[in-house]
């Protein structure tokens, strides 16, 4: 295997001075050396994001609490705060190189737990039913069960001396100084009958409660405008089936994904869990959803682009029933656009950007800002939370842009479409072609969508020229892309786009 992205992807955002410092020392910047800062950090969310940041708080605040309205230590099956996460996940190659920064055991361990580490480039991944070009790439990506990896990472967090998880307990609300002008902690209830609330004070308020958040609802009651927001809305649904490893299936460390392109909107992820058996996640867009009844399912891989799967599930033994999850939108909202914003609260991953899961960038997208909130601790945070916010969505620009640009692709997406949006799909769609058939191409998409590289890398001269020969083949789009069936146009004229910046 080639260079593998681990250590030293994490920090890439290190303020000017850092990334100076490391350019000419040939090495990322350290992280900041931790101090005291504070007594306590409460952390609302003990999932992805919340655990990720109670990792980075034990290093400056004397205690961390983690909040949750599940039981989450140990919890490697659904659960209902976190309904999504039974779906296929992958965390791309940046949320790994931060990851393994963070829990340095991270390879061993994952692999200990039978979690497929891949190399990205090796899985059979499908663009319009053609397969990409499968080569080595160096950047590592993490599947398998998303359960079995956030049990992995929340054991390490409650494992700190001075990280404390209090689960089947709600968030209720925020508390503040009497001018509002500041978080002093939060508002709790352990769930069951008779529960009385109780407050717990904290020098730093951070809500990693995910979509659902309701800080938008407690800002309001504080004095505050709620952030605006931007949707796109794709009408998305994942269904999901285990089976027994059909024999022969997956002898290689590989997944099978044949990616929803216009003229194939249904898609899969299908790959092995950590239990030996194997999940297929199918994907449907604008209403065509894929069916959680056994025919229905069957026959909805039947329908995908490449017949591999159908061949490998047709007479598996399956070990669930077809679990259905429904993703209306994107939504992405702008705290950093506010005016003012109380001093003592943050607020991470999801409860910010959610992103069309399609592009698998959530996972990764809530490492980054934990890169990020790990620079802002160093600079007091709590003082005041708004630098620390617009670094948030300066970070969130890419990802945001590679889900809603790439919905934007689909007809039956109804939203404004600059012509910026219309050159990048046009050219992304020949990225995509020139990557079934050769391998330099492969390497550099594959650095993109694992927000290793900046969109802006896929247009160097040299890549840029070698795509449009490659692609010079491709056939036209009206000859790819079939009318949208009947179902599909209906929904289409029920979702609406709002404003996207694009
Ligand atoms: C179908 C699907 C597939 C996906 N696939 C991928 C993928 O392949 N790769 C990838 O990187 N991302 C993927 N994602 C996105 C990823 O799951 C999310 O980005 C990630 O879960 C965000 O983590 P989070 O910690 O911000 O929020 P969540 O995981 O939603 O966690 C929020 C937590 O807060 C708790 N909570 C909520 N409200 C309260 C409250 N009031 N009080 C106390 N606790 C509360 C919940 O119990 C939960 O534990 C996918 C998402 C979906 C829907």
């Amino acid at each position: 295997m080639g260079d593998q992205v681990g250590a030293g992807t994490g920090d890439r955002d290190g303020g000017l001075v850092g990334r100076l410092l490391a350019a000419i020392r040939g090495r990322p910047p350290a992280a900041p050396t931790p101090r005291l800062i504070g007594e306590r950090a409460v952390v609302a969310g003990g999932s992805i994001a919340g655990t990720l940041a109670a990792r980075v708080l034990s290093e400056w605040y004397r205690e961390v609490v983690v909040v949750d309205r599940d039981e989450v230590l140990g919890a490697v099956g659904p659960r209902r705060g976190a309904s999504h996460a039974v779906h296929a996940h992958g965390l791309h190659a940046r949320g790994y190189g931060i990851l393994a920064e963070l829990f340095p055991n991270l390879l061993e361990d994952a692999r200990e737990l039978g979690l497929p580490v891949r190399d990205f480039g090796l899985m059979r991944w499908y663009f319009d039913g053609r397969p990409m070009y499968r080569t080595e790439t160096g950047l590592l990506s993490i599947a398998g069960n998303r359960p079995v990896l956030e049990n992995y990472l929340r054991t390490r967090v409650a494992e700190l001396p001075n990280v404390t998880y209090r689960q089947s307990t709600e968030l209720l609300g925020l508390l503040s100084s009497p001018d509002r002008s500041r978080v002093t902690g939060v508002r709790l209830v352990e769930r069951g009958e008779g529960k009385q609330a109780f407050e717990v004070g904290a020098d730093l308020v951070v809500d990693a409660t995910g979509r659902g958040s309701r800080l938008p609802v407690w800002l309001a009651e504080l004095g505050y405008e709620r952030p605006t927001e931007e949707r796109m809305t794709i009408g998305l649904a994942y269904t999901t089936r285990t089976y027994r490893r059909p024999p022969g299936t997956f002898d290689g460390p590989m997944a099978i994904n044949p990616v929803a392109s216009p003229a194939h909107p249904r898609g899969a992820f299908f790959g092995q869990t950590a239990t030996g058996d194997v999940r297929l996640s199918l994907t449907g867009i604008l209403g065509d959803h894929p069916p959680t009844d056994p025919d229905g399912y069957q026959e909805y891989v039947r329908s995908l682009p490449v017949p591999d799967i159908y061949q490998a599930v047709e007479h598996a033994e399956p070990t669930s029933a077809p679990m259905s999850f429904t993703f209306p939108a994107s939504v992405w909202r702008h705290y950093e656009r506010l005016s003012r914003f109380p001093a003592g609260l943050v607020v991470l991953g999801d409860a910010v950007c959610s992103f069309n899961p399609v592009y698998g960038q959530g996972m990764t997208a809530a490492a980054m800002q934990i890169t990020a909130l790990r620079r802002h601790l160093a600079r007091d945070v709590a003082a005041d939370p708004r630098p620390f916010l617009r670094d948030v969505a300066r970070l969130m620009i890419d990802p945001w842009r590679i889900s809603t640009r790439g919905d934007l692709d689909f007809p039956g997406v109804v939203a404004p479409r600059p012509l910026r949006t219309r050159i990048y799909n046009a050219y992304l769609r020949r990225v995509q072609y020139a990557s079934t058939k050769d391998p330099e191409v492969t390497r550099a998409y594959m650095r993109f969508a694992g927000l290793i590289d900046r969109p802006r890398e896929l247009w160097r001269f040299r890549l840029l020229a070698r795509v449009l020969w490659l692609s010079r083949d491709m056939p036209a789009p009206s000859a790819r892309t079939p009318a949208a069936p009947a179902r599909e146009r209906v929904a289409a004229a029920l979702v609406k786009a709002d404003r996207v910046d694009t």
